[in-house]
């Protein structure tokens, strides 16, 4: 479920407008600079993905529009930002559990004349989409693509990767692009994923919206 502490609905007519507050932390060994840069180039990331596009609920339209806040510390919705690689995660699936852990790049290494490399943020519009109490739409496969767990406890009782595991696989029917599988490239917020979101926040379309469209079309 969404957080709806921070993430409102409304409808005006038959357009629905999606607003969030993203609260951002500077993590540790990151210089101001560099959380600076990180979060602007992550709002713009996620505006190319989430904020640009038209999407639809029933005969709707649906805009999303993030807000931000840096630095809101000891807040649930805190978000940090982590000045190296890694895999980014999010818990946002109940109220009061948004918090996460963001990799945005290695930010500061070499880059030239001190330069520091542009973040690498492809990772943020999917954990948006974890914020929008979404779920992972991939699992974990060995070789020949069956389904394994990508952790197992190993005779010390530590939790570590399973050497089964190989790759991940989306869930049947969702695309290779979508913005909840584990997308390198383009990620594409799906129709199915804009339902579930509208469908949880418990904001509805009124059927003479897509009556309206129907007169127009005469
Ligand atoms: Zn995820």
């Amino acid at each position: 479920m969404p957080n709806q502490d921070v993430i409102k609905a409304v409808r005006r007519g038959c357009l629905i407008e999606v607003t969030d507050c993203i609260h951002f932390i500077k993590g540790p060994g990151m210089s101001d600079y560099d959380f600076n840069k990180s979060v602007k180039a992550v709002k713009k990331r996620i505006k190319d993905v989430w904020e640009a596009p038209e999407f639809k609920w029933k005969c709707c339209k649906v805009k999303f529009k993030f807000e931000y806040v840096k630095d809101a510390a000891n807040d649930a919705d805190d978000k940090t930002l982590h000045p190296k690689r890694g895999r980014s995660t999010q818990e946002g699936l109940g109220p009061s559990k948004s918090t996460g852990n963001w990799f945005v790049g290695e930010i500061g290494q070499p880059g030239g004349a001190g330069l520091p490399l542009e973040p690498d943020v492809p990772s943020a519009p999917h954990e948006v989409g974890h914020e929008l109490g979404l779920r992972d739409k991939y699992h974990a496969v060995d070789a020949k693509g069956d389904p394994v767990p990508e952790q197992v406890v190993n005779k010390d009782g530590d939790l570590v990767n399973n050497p089964k595991f190989d790759h991940y696989k989306p869930e049947a029917n969702y695309p290779l692009d979508g913005v909840m599988f584990d997308p390198p490239g383009n990620p594409i917020p799906q129709q199915v994923d804009i339902d579930e979101i509208l469908a949880n926040l418990g904001i509805d379309c009124p059927d003479n919206c897509c009556e309206e469209k129907v007169t127009k079309k005469k």
